[in-house]
């Protein structure tokens, strides 16, 4: 097996399941050691640990709310202690709720911006301190829907479309130092939280596949790869990207 990533240190957020849990273990495959991140979900988290434990890998699993500056800081404050740097970061944690316009709420708005945008700001700006010389490569996890922006997703869409924005502004005020920073930008994928949210199996699932050139909804496996080449060396002088794995939708 590849060790593209032996002696990296990768934190990724929200990874207790879904897309984020199917990114550690590749990036744990791939030889980096993986602080696994959850809010709530502590057995979820520790599953994904023991997974990447029982295949030779090393990771350990953090609490923490990412939209909570404190809970942040919290968070590579024991990435330090555990690992003592930050290679790699992949700002995955992420909510979606959808709304028609009229029901469109401050704490609709605040909740998905205090996650999806102020989080993965607060994420960035801790991970940065602890990347070496060296650089690194910061990883947002944005959507299809930044710039599909489907009815009834104006708040969640445009959180996308800001992360995009975001990793804009960031590779470039980041280049300097080495530190990479990528978007990728997943189309409908099933995971605990599409689930969850009602999508996988609605009409609106069979819209999006009627659409997508490629004929059918996105598996995990399908987005992390992806991530896999923005934190190896294989994208060097890739910076400043939004990489859409959508099947051809966007
Ligand atoms: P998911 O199945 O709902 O999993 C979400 C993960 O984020 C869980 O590990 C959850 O941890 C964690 N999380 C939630 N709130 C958090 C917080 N405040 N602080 C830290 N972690 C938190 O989600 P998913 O479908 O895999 O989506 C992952 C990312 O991909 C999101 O950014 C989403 O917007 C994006 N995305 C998803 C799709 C899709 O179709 N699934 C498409 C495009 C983009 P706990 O379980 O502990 O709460």
């Amino acid at each position: 097996m590849s060790q593209k990533l032996a002696g990296k240190v990768a934190v990724v957020t929200g990874a207790s399941k879904g897309i984020g849990a199917e990114i550690a273990e590749q990036l744990a495959a791939a030889g980096a050691s993986v602080v696994v991140n959850y809010a709530s979900s502590k057995a979820g988290a520790e599953k994904v640990v023991a997974a990447i434990t029982k295949n030779g890998g090393k990771a350990v699993a953090v609490q923490a709310d990412v939209s909570q500056a404190a809970d942040v800081t919290k968070l590579f404050a024991e990435t330090k202690k555990a690992y003592g740097k930050v290679d790699v970061l992949v700002n995955n944690a992420g909510i979606y709720e959808f709304s028609p316009l009229e029901a469109i709420t401050a704490e609709h708005y605040h909740k998905q911006f205090n996650l999806n945008v102020l989080g993965l700001i607060l994420a960035t700006q801790e991970a940065v301190q602890l990347m070496g010389p060296e650089g690194g490569s910061v990883i947002n996890i944005a959507s299809v829907v930044a710039t599909l922006a489907p009815p009834n997703t104006s708040v969640y869409s445009v959180t996308k479309a800001a992360v995009v924005a975001v990793t804009r502004s960031l590779a470039q005020e980041l280049g300097p130092r080495k530190i990479r920073v990528n978007a990728v930008n997943p189309g409908l994928v099933e995971t605990e939280g599409a689930h969850g949210a009602g999508i996988i199996d609605s009409d609106f699932r069979k819209q999006i596949e009627s659409q997508t050139p490629l004929g059918r909804i996105g598996k995990v496996e399908d987005i992390a790869p992806a991530v896999v080449f923005l934190a190896s060396e294989d994208s060097s002088w890739v910076t400043g990207e939004t990489l859409y794995i959508s099947g051809g939708l966007r």
